[in-house]
């Protein structure tokens, strides 16, 4: 990833009023000189969102939760930086021009290019594929098909589902004609070649691997996969009908675009009802998904493949705090669930079950029964643990004092999974009472589990969005950055002292410091956007309640009072280290003249502090 360079964010900044774009996502009610809105990062009933249009940020002083445009975009919409850069610039016609590293751009170019390239293929091939199904006679079985599923062109054309046609050749002829490389068609997995791996000496030379190439989706209905921002990244390919020996589904490899079990369906559209609800429905297939989606269940997603991976997992755990699990009543849908369960647990996500009847999935039945007949089958989704409790214990004679403590041992495995300390207390209060034993004897169980070795989590990506912001630094240095943020006169005074040397002697100065050693403009609500994007998300924090803060009226006298002070509580510190230095019994004679002499100084330059303004200039 190369970085842009800080005149494109500031234009970007300049280019998005951070009033509009929030009120894009929701409304705001002006109060006074700012704007003001139910937080959409935490829980409340009264407004303690600001936004201010003078400053250009947001904060909340409820939970903290604060920053740049950029910021927002990416808590709000669950997106990395990049992305958001590249979401707010679109917005407003500009184009991002990435700046890469001079020398070492070799690889991580390449690899950019590549992506930029496969992420055109398969733009232009998700169109390709949507055309054959609408508008050529060689998707016309696919569109009985899908008509018979109830998907009607629109909908079709909003999920941009495609047909891929059952030849051998004809995505990479026509993908070669628009001029493609065979290389990149082979890079973006959907086209391969027959001897993917052992490959004789003549079918090294580009020209016999052309004839060797074939197309990995053939005769399937294409589903576009697509990236957080909506980006076709891959595709997965299902049969319209069963076939002997060939797999219902079909996904695209690994590539430079596409991680398999990081992705959800869907995400891109369902994300914004996900994180209003803060539950996910999750379903099977991509079908299903869709008719629940089309039929207005919006908070929808489908692992791609059948069970969540851990990293799927984590990402729905960004969204929502609960999972219903809704998949088909059938054994492998069970199956399914099951596998699930690990993940899901692990990420602290509530599971709850809602079981299909026999034959129906939720595509069947949403369609049958009507989006309030589902939604009513959702809430009364029972609790995984209810739910798997009876399962098992219907085989299980409960009488009989052997199955059942066998059959605890194997529950508390699955509590054992969960990891937070309060939601698996509650967890085995429920199982030991549905089991009919003591809640010790239960707990025991479950914690001879837990000190068995336990799958390492990588705690790194927890993402801090609404956590405390960073303790402010003391006062006397707030004050500093207060001014230095807000105030150009206050700022060029401050740059003109020596401040590296004597906030380099301050404990808590490193904030200070990076106001002072930026280049923004106090002024300036865009450049001060570009410097708060190079912040942590927790000075990030600290920075948007600093800029909300009433100003003082005097900035420039006041500038220069708390700079004194700091100078003084500097030279304090050192006339304090010095004196504490010159108790120390093994000191030379040298070491001891040396340290008066320190002393002195200290003392000397302390008294010409403390004279009125001026005097103690030289
Ligand atoms: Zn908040």
């Amino acid at each position: 990833m190369g970085t842009i360079p800080s005149e494109t964010i500031e234009q970007i900044a300049a280019a998005n009023d951070i009033v509009e774009v929030i009120g894009s996502y929701f409304p705001l009610k002006r109060a006074g000189a700012n704007f003001k809105a139910l937080c959409p990062f935490h829980q409340e009933k009264t407004p303690s969102f600001m936004v201010s249009p003078s400053r250009q940020t947001f904060h909340c002083f409820g939970c903290g939760a604060g920053g740049s445009v950029f910021r927002f975009v990416m808590d709000y919409e669950h997106v990395d930086f990049p992305s958001a850069v590249r979401k707010l610039a679109a917005r407003a016609g500009i184009t991002v021009i990435e700046k890469f590293p001079a020398g070492g751009a070799g690889d991580e170019e390449r690899q950019r290019e590549l992506r930029q390239r496969l992420l055109k293929l398969h733009a232009e091939a998700a169109q390709w594929f949507h055309e054959n199904l609408v508008k050529r006679e060689v998707g016309q079985t696919a569109r009985k098909y899908l008509g018979t599923r109830g998907i009607t062109v629109e909908i079709a054309k909003r999920w941009q589902l495609g047909y891929a046609t059952d030849e051998w050749d004809a995505f990479g002829n026509w993908a070669r004609g628009r001029g493609y490389d065979v290389r990149d068609l082979i890079a973006s997995g959907l086209v391969k070649t027959k001897d993917d791996v052992a490959s004789s000496p003549d079918q090294a030379t580009s020209g016999a691997k052309t004839q060797r190439s074939y197309d990995r989706f053939r005769g399937r209905i294409m589903f576009p996969i697509c990236n957080d921002v909506g980006e076709v990244i891959a595709f997965s390919g299902r049969l319209p009908q069963d076939e002997e020996g060939a797999a219902k589904y079909l996904n695209s490899p690994e590539t430079a675009l596409f991680r398999k079990g990081g992705v959800l369906f869907g995400l891109d559209k369902t994300k914004r009802a996900l994180i209003e609800v803060s539950c996910a429905v999750v379903c099977e297939g991509q079908l299903d998904l869709i008719s629940l989606f089309e039929a207005g269940i919006t908070n929808v997603v489908a692992p791609q493949g059948t069970a969540f991976t851990e990293s799927q997992a984590r990402i729905l755990k960004r969204f929502v705090n609960e999972v219903v699990l809704c998949f088909d009543a059938d054994t492998s849908g069970q199956k399914a669930a099951e596998r699930s369960l690990d993940a899901l647990l692990q990420n602290d996500l509530i599971v709850r079950v809602a079981e299909m009847p026999m034959g129906e999935d939720p595509d069947s039945l949403v369609r049958r029964e009507g989006k309030e007949a589902f939604e009513k089958r959702i809430g009364k989704a029972r609790d995984f643990f209810d739910y798997w409790i009876e399962r098992e214990t219907a085989n299980v004679d409960l009488a009989s004092f052997g199955a059942k403590m066998q059959l605890a041992r194997r529950l508390a495995e699955t509590v054992s999974r969960v990891r937070d300390p309060l939601m698996r207390g509650e967890v085995m209060n429920k199982v030991s009472a549905r089991l009919g034993v003591t809640a010790q004897d239960f707990q025991a169980l479950v914690a001879r589990q837990r000190s068995a070795p336990f799958s390492a989590r990588d705690d790194s990506f927890v993402s801090d969005r609404t956590g405390a912001s960073a303790p402010a630094p003391r006062h006397d240095i707030s004050m500093l950055c207060i001014l230095a943020l807000r105030d150009e006169t206050a700022r060029d005074f401050l740059r003109q002292q020596n401040w590296t040397e004597i906030l380099a002697q301050m404990p808590d100065a490193d904030i200070l410091m990076r106001i002072l050693e930026s280049d923004f403009r106090a002024g300036d609500a865009a450049s001060l956007n570009a410097f708060m994007v190079t912040l942590s998300p927790a000075d990030e924090r600290l920075v948007s309640s600093w800029l909300l803060q009433r100003m003082p009226p005097n900035a420039g006298a006041m500038v220069e009072e708390w700079w004194l002070g700091i100078r003084q509580a500097v030279l304090r510190r050192q006339l304090s280290v010095a004196t504490n230095q010159i108790k120390l019994s093994e000191l030379s004679t040298g070491d001891i003249i040396n340290l008066q002499k320190q002393i002195l100084d200290l003392q000397e330059q302390l008294h010409e502090l403390s004279q009125p303004a001026g005097a103690a200039d030289n």
